[in-house]
């Protein structure tokens, strides 16, 4: 098709699992569609993060999409945390189901995009050379998709395998008789940890910061309670909709502060029993006052040194330099309990930093480690990476990375103002990486794809977000963070794990209820704070 320019109602650029939705919802409202997949398969996130032991860590009956009763009724989980091939098999499945394919382009990644102000059309290009003009165009590129450029000095020079958590080889790495070192300690290093102790021969740590995890207490789902949680599905799914987090774990009843020590303790017993998010999300002061917040990183604190056994380990590994949850809180399984293994070394590279990478090896300040094999979980350039890759050209040629040099900022965090009929799925500013993002991909989805037909309908030709909604939401966003802890931490949340990215909080931390709330009241506004200009012919 090179030379030929193939036009289509909506582009989609990504074949996660907000991309998949967003080609299935659109084809459904009668619009011409074509979907761009760097992968040769659907699944995203979960189609690159092959590592050892990657799963999700929001519960998988919640961590679904719920836009079909029939899919979700015909699912079955294997455990409450499914793993990422299992995750993999579901995407796969979905595709099939609702016949995705064959409107996904694999193997294909969009070079550039331009507004053509005259036509009101996106002009998009391939790197095969294929042109493509889209009424519009929607970003399901994900917030968590490429990996972070690693500033690691001498990575080139390494002799052995180098392997990134989040670009795994698809036939899998034996670690049989393998010394291997991992660079990077956040979830994707702790959920890789425990598997690769137990295969390599030999496994050293090099944690920079030490980061809050708690157990995922992982198990197979039984026929039971499967069947009862299908029968309460709706009811589910409703009270996700209206929680915190888009998820149907328990809600905050409980504040800290108010709590005598004995209840306090109980009370953070029982979340760590119950595993997962709940110490953050089950108390109303966790992520507001910092004094409740040290008390639950207390508990935490001290069930690392209960678990590790030796003393100087446990030490460094209890995080300091940051509130609970400021960084993304971890869930594990047997992470801490690995130390306690023969063939581990942890190595703290925050009081003796990284020199260099070598052949065999790498050095610090004081000393030299060797090993055959690296592992980098260092992580991602969240929310604005994959955007960034693409040159994108909106109104009077101005730049997305131009518009976006002060911090990244979208209306509702799926519209920027300068880039008509362009959105982004799970952008800045919008809940995402806060809340179940599958299901906040399915409402940005829903949303995007009902103001889309709106237009249709009402002959709008262009919809763009104004540039004061964009100021006043991106306003809410930072004053709804800076009354939490979540600033107090340098972490991906603003951009701080990329050296030279403007720091600007890249969520909403409000919660997914109030969020779609919003989102409602703008709709019922006539999409307030969009400027909608009818098509010139009409
Ligand atoms: P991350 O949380 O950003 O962690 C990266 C790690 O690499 C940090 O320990 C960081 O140390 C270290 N690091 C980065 N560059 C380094 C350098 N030059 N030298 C030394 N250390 C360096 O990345 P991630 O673990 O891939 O996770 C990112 C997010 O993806 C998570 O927070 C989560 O939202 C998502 N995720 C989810 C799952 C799941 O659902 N189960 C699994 C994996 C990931 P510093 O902290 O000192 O910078």
């Amino acid at each position: 098709m090179v030379g030929q320019v193939r036009e289509v109602d909506v582009l989609i650029v990504g074949a996660g699992f907000a991309g998949m939705y967003a080609i299935h919802r659109l084809r459904g409202l009668g619009f011409s569609i074509r979907a761009i997949e760097k992968g040769d398969d659907v699944g995203g996130t979960w189609y690159w993060n092959r590592y050892p032991g990657a799963r999700c860590d929001i519960e998988s009956m919640s961590y679904s999409y719920s836009f079909s009763d029939e899919l979700q009724q015909e699912w079955r989980w294997s455990h409450r945390y499914a793993t990422q091939p299992e995750i993999l098999r579901y995407a796969r499945h979905v595709a099939d189901k609702f016949d995705l394919r064959r409107d996904i382009q694999f193997g294909t990644q969009v070079t550039d995009a331009t507004y053509d102000e005259s036509a009101a059309k996106w002009a998009v290009t391939t790197d095969r050379g294929e042109r493509f003009l889209a009424r519009f165009l929607i970003m399901a590129t994900g917030c968590l998709s490429v990996p972070k450029k690693v500033d690691v000095p001498g990575l080139d020079s390494f002799a052995g395998d180098v392997f990134h958590t989040a670009d795994w080889p698809r036939e899998g790495v034996d670690f049989t008789g393998r010394r291997v070192g991992i660079i990077g300690t956040g979830s994707s290093g702790i959920q890789s940890i425990p598997l690769i102790a137990q295969a390599a021969e030999y496994l050293t740590v090099f944690q920079r910061t030490a980061n809050f995890s708690v157990p995922a207490w992982n198990a197979p789902m039984s026929d039971d309670k499967v069947a009862a949680m299908k029968r309460d599905y709706a009811s589910l799914r409703r009270k996700s909709r209206n929680s915190y987090a888009g998820d149907y774990a328990e809600e905050a009843i409980l504040t800290i502060m108010d709590l005598s020590p004995e209840d306090r303790e109980a009370a953070f017993e029982k979340c760590w029993q119950q595993g997962g998010f709940n110490i953050q999300y089950f108390f109303t002061d966790v992520m507001e006052s910092a004094e409740a917040n040290r008390l639950a990183a207390d508990f935490v604190r001290r069930k690392i040194r209960a678990t590790v056994r030796d003393p100087k380990v446990a030490e460094l590994l209890c995080p300091r330099d940051h509130p609970l949850g400021a960084k993304r809180l971890c869930v594990d399984t047997g992470y801490y309990e690995t130390y306690n293994r023969d063939n581990v070394t942890l190595v703290d590279i925050h009081g003796d930093p990284i020199q260099s990478i070598t052949p065999d090896g790498l050095k610090t300040g004081k000393a030299s480690y060797s090993f055959d094999t690296l592992v980098l979980a260092t992580g991602f350039d969240a929310f604005t990476g994959a955007l960034q890759r693409i040159e994108i050209t909106g109104r009077q040629g101005r730049k997305l990375s131009a518009a976006w040099a002060d911090g990244a900022t979208a209306y509702l965090g799926m519209a920027v103002a300068g880039f008509p009929n362009m959105f982004i799925v799970t952008g800045p500013g919008s809940p995402s990486v806060l809340a179940n993002v599958l299901l906040a991909g399915e409402q940005h989805v829903e949303w995007i794809s009902t103001l889309i037909d709106h237009a249709r309908a009402q002959q709008i030709g262009e919809i763009e977000a104004e540039p004061a909604a964009q100021e006043g939401w991106a306003r809410q966003v930072w004053q709804d963070a800076d009354r939490t802890l979540y600033p107090r931490a340098q972490s991906w949340y603003i951009g701080a794990n990329v050296p030279g990215k403007p720091h600007v909080f890249l969520a909403y931390v409000a919660g997914f209820k109030a969020y779609c709330d919003q989102c409602d009241e703008i709709a019922r506004q006539g999409y307030a704070g969009f400027r909608l200009r009818m098509n010139a012919a009409a």
